[in-house]
């Protein structure tokens, strides 16, 4: 679908993937005015197709949109624009266990000037591809990031914004040097509260049966997992807390005892247990080091169930797509 400034968005057409045409002058190559979603459909018990809280995706995106001076897509746009893909991909859809159809609507700054303003074109695109399990089961190790950080504040942390991922890449790199699979990033005013990994967000389970998670300050993404999870372990008894969380901290009390697991969540991961921390403080096991971290099983569980349309679901996140 396009935008122009004084038309609104028009043409909306689907078309077999292909290279699209874009201006060498167009805002998004210069100026990376640029966001994106990540989203899955999967096939239900019933033989539906079913996506899990879609309209969370939707806003997300809108807002991303307005902090980057951006035209936003509305809701319902963005979301028929999805069902359509999803209906027409149907037969692509793997039925596999861990396996689902990923969705990635975007939207880039088409207009072809070289002044530095907001565009006044864009183009909204979703595109769709299988995917299996995103990590290969177990659990995960983490690296710290002390050397880059991912957001300041008033920066674009809480956007969905491609520049945020360009300027996590070196870190990621970093970490897998260090044999770690993901990157853990901190806080970029003190480098000393744990905020977010590179595409999850972050929990930690303490041993008073507690969950712990950074509190959205604007440099966090928002996950729709990461509030999923929160409600789910709160309608489970367990008392969670959005509080800051320092790497400190998180090093004594994995080392006495206190920390007795730490998950990974979104989209991609779902609800996936970290085993490992490593940094320039160390290398400390978290929980069995193993993936056999009771609470986070539970709230797996509990959460692929529920997306699955294998549980029941009082509170409305899943929506038959197709
Ligand atoms: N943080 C970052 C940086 C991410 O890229 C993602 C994935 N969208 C998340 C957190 C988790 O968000 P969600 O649960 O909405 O997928």
């Amino acid at each position: 679908v396009r935008y122009k400034e004084g038309q609104g968005w028009h043409n909306p057409t689907i078309e077999a993937r292909a290279p699209i045409p874009l201006d060498p002058a167009a805002a998004v190559l210069h100026y990376a005015q640029e966001i994106f979603e990540g989203m899955k459909a999967y096939r239900a018990a019933d033989g539906g197709v079913v996506m899990f809280r879609p309209d969370a995706n939707a806003r997300r995106f809108y807002q991303s949109a307005e902090r980057m001076a951006m035209a936003p897509v509305p809701d319902a746009l963005f979301l028929a624009a999805v069902r359509e893909l999803v209906r027409v991909d149907r037969d692509w859809i793997p039925t596999g266990e861990n396996a689902s159809l990923y969705l990635r609507p975007f939207m880039i700054a088409s207009e072809a000037f070289l002044g530095v303003k907001p565009s006044s074109e864009y183009l909204f695109i979703v595109i769709a591809s299988p995917v299996g399990s995103y990590f290969s089961g177990g659990a995960v190790s983490v690296w710290v990031s002390e050397d880059y950080t991912r957001a300041a504040v008033g920066g674009t942390g809480a956007a969905k914004c491609g520049g945020n991922y360009a300027a996590s890449l070196l870190a990621q790199r970093e970490a897998k040097t260090h044999g770690c699979d993901q990157v853990l990033f901190l806080d970029a005013v003190e480098h000393r509260w744990v905020e977010e990994m590179g595409g999850m967000n972050i929990f930690f389970v303490l041993d008073d049966g507690s969950l712990v998670t950074p509190p959205l300050g604007g440099t966090i993404l928002p996950g729709i997992t990461r509030d999923a999870i929160l409600t789910l372990a709160r309608d489970r008894g367990l008392t969670v807390r959005e509080e800051p969380y320092s790497i400190d901290q998180c090093y004594a009390d994995a080392a006495s005892g206190r920390l007795k697991e730490a998950f990974a969540c979104g989209t991609a991961a779902v609800v996936t247990p970290i085993g490992r921390l490593c940094g320039h403080r160390g290398e400390v096991v978290i929980g069995s080091g193993n993936g056999a971290d009771p609470i986070t099983e539970s709230l797996r569980g509990a959460l692929i169930g529920i997306q699955r349309g294998q549980n029941p679901d009082p509170y409305g996140w899943v929506q038959h797509v197709a």
